[in-house]
């Protein structure tokens, strides 16, 4: 559908086109849009609270369909885990952000870049399961002369609640390779904290929720009191605490002072392609 007009035009055909789309469509889509190349991934800032340099960045997968423009993930990824394409899917995203990863340290090794940069990528809980998950990692990693250390796994809380130990014993051995796994969506699974130290885990990444309670002066009191209860008890396990969803500089503030390592949101950058990252992470002249 062309848009014509202003604005007004456009998000009115906007939700006529997301009306339209069916997940039928989509999901048939799937398969072909892979062999043809229709994903891209955009890269999204990770940022050290402490000092505010950029660490690295979360690789997130977006679909351009040739009808209906850019899709988020949370249009196909459901579809994608139904159908089982999540595998390869996941594989390819991993695939592209690793090579990514290659070329940050390239730069940074030329001294262009304030380093070490680090790669995100989530999987997805089908992944988890996959029985080549860690050869594939390994391979992944090898052709792209890249040591685990710059790769990290996000797994949400959720798909590791209940994990049995043979659920657990791929990431394990990942993360016994130098491969930094992260708790992601923090505190919305209700698991128990004590189960912790049962998991292969080196960071904890705080659900957007409880940002979204340090945007006002003073801070939701509750919110505030469970972030730094998280961010204590993360710290005496050794885990890191990242924060998503920062949208200014007053919860970056609020969440630096309660102890949070890393940060990530539309206050340092939206999600963008990897020559973005670059230039945030440009060495400073001066
Ligand atoms: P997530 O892992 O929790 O990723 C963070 C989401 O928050 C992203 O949405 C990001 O664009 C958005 N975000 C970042 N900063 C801000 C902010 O300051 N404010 C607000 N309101 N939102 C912010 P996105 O890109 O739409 O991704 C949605 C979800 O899709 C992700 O949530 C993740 O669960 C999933 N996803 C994305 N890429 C992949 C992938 O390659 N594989 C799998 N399995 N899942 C993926
Ligand atoms: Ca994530
Ligand atoms: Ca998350
Ligand atoms: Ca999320």
């Amino acid at each position: 559908a062309k848009a014509a007009g202003g604005n007004r035009y456009e998000i009115a055909d906007a939700e006529a086109d997301a009306r339209a789309i069916t997940r039928h469509s989509l999901t048939m889509a799937l398969p072909m849009a892979l062999d043809r190349g229709e994903f891209f991934i955009e890269y999204q800032p990770l940022v050290h609270l402490g000092d505010g340099s950029v660490r690295g960045a979360e690789a997130l997968v977006r679909w351009l369909h040739p009808q209906h423009g850019v899709l988020g993930p949370d249009r196909f990824i459901p579809l994608a885990e139904d159908t089982g394409l999540i595998v390869p899917l996941g594989r390819w995203v991993l695939e592209q952000s690793v090579r990514q990863a290659r070329e940050w340290r390239e730069k940074e090794r030329a001294g262009d870049y304030t380093g070490p940069l680090r790669v995100n990528v989530n999987l997805s809980p089908c992944q988890l399961t996959h029985p080549r998950l860690v050869q594939d990692t390994v391979d992944i990693l090898e052709r792209a002369g890249v040591e685990p250390g710059a790769l990290c796994l996000e797994v949400t809380e959720s798909a590791l609640i209940g994990a049995d130990d043979e659920v657990l014993k791929p990431l394990r051995r990942l993360a016994e390779m130098g491969v930094d796994i992260a708790l992601d969506d923090f505190g919305t699974g209700y698991s128990n904290l004590a189960n912790l130290r049962r998991l292969p885990v080196s960071i904890l990444k705080l659900d957007r929720s409880f940002t979204r309670g340090m945007q006002h002066f003073p801070a939701d009191p509750v919110d505030q009191k469970i972030v730094e209860g998280i961010v204590s008890l993360a710290h005496s396990l050794d885990l890191a605490v990242t924060v998503e969803g920062v949208e200014t500089g007053h919860q970056a503030e609020q969440l630096r002072v309660m102890g949070c390592d890393t940060a990530q949101g539309w206050y340092y950058a939206r999600p963008g392609p990897p020559d973005r990252l670059h230039e945030l992470a440009l060495v400073d002249a001066s």
